[in-house]
C-alpha cells in the first residue's frame, strides 16, 4: 500500500502513521520529496482497512497496489528518482550521462588511454569488467581485483567514475574501495541472493535486464534491492533475445518509456550488448537518448577490434567522439544535456 502524506505534514503525524502501519505487521519504506513523504507499506496489506489510514491527520490518499513489485513502482516517487554519485554527477535528472570503457580491463595503458578520451568527450562514468561472465570457461575471465585497481585508478586520475561487474557475493567486499556503481550482469538478473546482498550496499546498483527477462521480471528483481534499503538503482536495458539473427540482441527501445511509466528508477541503455555490432550502437545511442534513457552505456578501446572481450560491439575512440557530438545534438532537441 501507498500511503501519500500532505504537502507540509508534520513529522509527528508521519510518525503516527509510520507507527500504526508497524502494528498492522507491514514493513513501512519512506520517501520524502522536496515537501511531500511518501510511505509504502510492504506485507499483509491485503486485509487492512484502509480507511484508518486515511483518515488519520496529514494523510492525503491512501492506494493498494496492484503491481506485483512496490517500492520500483512509480506510485512510491511519482517524480522520478535522480541516484546521486560522491562527485555531483546525477541519473535520472535532466542531464543525460554516459558510462564508457572495455568490455574487459586488460592492461594499463588500454585503461588510462581510453580513461582520458572518455573523459575528453564529456564521459561521466568509465566502465570495464574485472569479473566476466563469458559464455565460454576457455574465454579470457577478467584480471580481477588487481584490474579493477587499474581502473581506479584510470578513473581518478581523469575526474570519472567506475562502473564494474559483480557476480557473486564475495566479491562485493573486495571491489567496495574501486567501485562507485556496481552492476549487476543480464546472467545474474535473477540471482536473488546477491541482489538481497547488494541491497545493504551503500553504493548504487545498475541492474541489466536479463538475456530473456520481461520487464516486469526486471522491476521485481530491482524490488530485491530496494526492498533491503538500497534505493540506488539504476536498470539498463541492453537487449534481449529473439528470434532475430541479424543482431547479437535485440535492442528494445520500447523498454525505455515501459519502464519510465512503471517505475521511478532511471534507466541506462547499453546497445553494444543490445546489437552486438560497432556500425549499430550510435545510432542506437541516439534512438536511446531520443527515447528518454537517463543514461548511455558503451564499449569503447583504443584497439577495438582486437579487444580481450566484445570486439566486434566494441567503438574505436573516434566513434567514441562522434557519438558523443551525435547525442549531444538529440539531448538539446528534448530539453536534456550531456
Ligand atoms: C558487459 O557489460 O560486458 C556484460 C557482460 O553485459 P551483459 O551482462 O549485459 O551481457
Ligand atoms: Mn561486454
Amino acid at each position: 500500500m501507498i500511503v501519500a502524506m500532505q504537502e507540509f505534514a508534520t513529522e509527528d503525524q508521519i510518525d503516527a502513521v509510520i507507527q500504526e502501519m508497524v502494528e498492522a505487521g507491514v514493513n513501512v519504506h519512506r520517501t520524502t520529496g522536496s515537501s511531500q513523504s511518501i510511505l509504502a507499506g510492504v506485507g499483509p496489506t491485503q486485509t487492512l482497512d484502509i480507511t484508518v489510514f486515511e483518515q488519520m491527520p496529514g494523510v492525503m490518499y491512501v492506494h493498494r497496489i496492484s503491481a506485483p513489485y512496490k517500492l520500483a513502482g512509480r506510485a512510491f516517487r511519482p517524480h522520478g528518482s535522480i541516484i546521486k554519485f560522491d562527485n555531483g554527477v546525477e541519473i535520472g535528472g535532466k542531464e543525460v550521462a554516459i558510462m564508457a570503457g572495455p568490455c574487459s580491463i586488460e592492461n594499463e595503458a588500454q585503461i588510462h588511454e581510453t580513461a582520458r578520451r572518455v573523459r575528453a568527450s564529456g564521459g561521466k562514468f568509465l566502465r570495464g569488467g574485472a569479473f566476466k561472465p563469458r559464455s565460454s570457461p576457455y574465454a579470457f575471465q577478467g584480471l580481477g581485483i588487481p584490474g579493477l585497481k587499474l581502473m581506479h585508478e584510470a578513473a581518478q586520475a581523469n575526474g570519472l567514475l567506475t562502473v564494474s561487474e559483480v557476480m557473486e557475493i564475495s566479491q562485493i567486499e573486495p571491489m567496495l574501495p574501486y567501485t562507485d556503481l556496481f552492476q549487476v550482469g543480464a546472467r545474474n538478473m535473477q540471482n536473488f541472493n546477491l541482489l538481497r546482498e547488494l541491497g545493504k550496499v551503500r553504493k548504487p546498483i545498475l541492474l541489466k535486464r536479463g538475456i530473456a527477462g520481461t520487464i516486469e521480471e526486471l522491476l521485481l528483481s530491482s524490488e530485491y534491492i530496494l526492498a533491503g534499503g538500497n534505493y540506488d538503482v539504476l536498470l539498463c536495458e541492453r537487449g534481449i533475445r529473439t528470434y532475430e539473427t541479424a543482431t547479437r540482441n535485440t535492442m528494445d527501445i520500447s523498454a525505455i518509456p515501459t519502464i519510465h511509466k512503471l517505475s521511478h528508477l532511471p534507466i541506462v541503455a547499453d546497445p553494444s550488448h543490445g546489437t552486438g555490432k560497432r556500425d549499430m550502437v550510435i545510432p542506437m545511442a541516439l534512438a536511446s537518448v531520443a527515447a528518454g534513457a537517463d543514461a548511455v552505456i558503451v564499449e569503447v578501446h583504443p584497439h577495438a577490434d582486437k579487444a580481450a572481450s566484445d570486439a566486434a560491439q566494441t567503438l574505436y575512440l573516434e566513434q567514441f567522439d562522434e557519438m558523443m557530438t551525435k547525442l549531444r545534438a538529440v539531448a538539446t532537441a528534448i530539453g536534456r544535456s550531456i
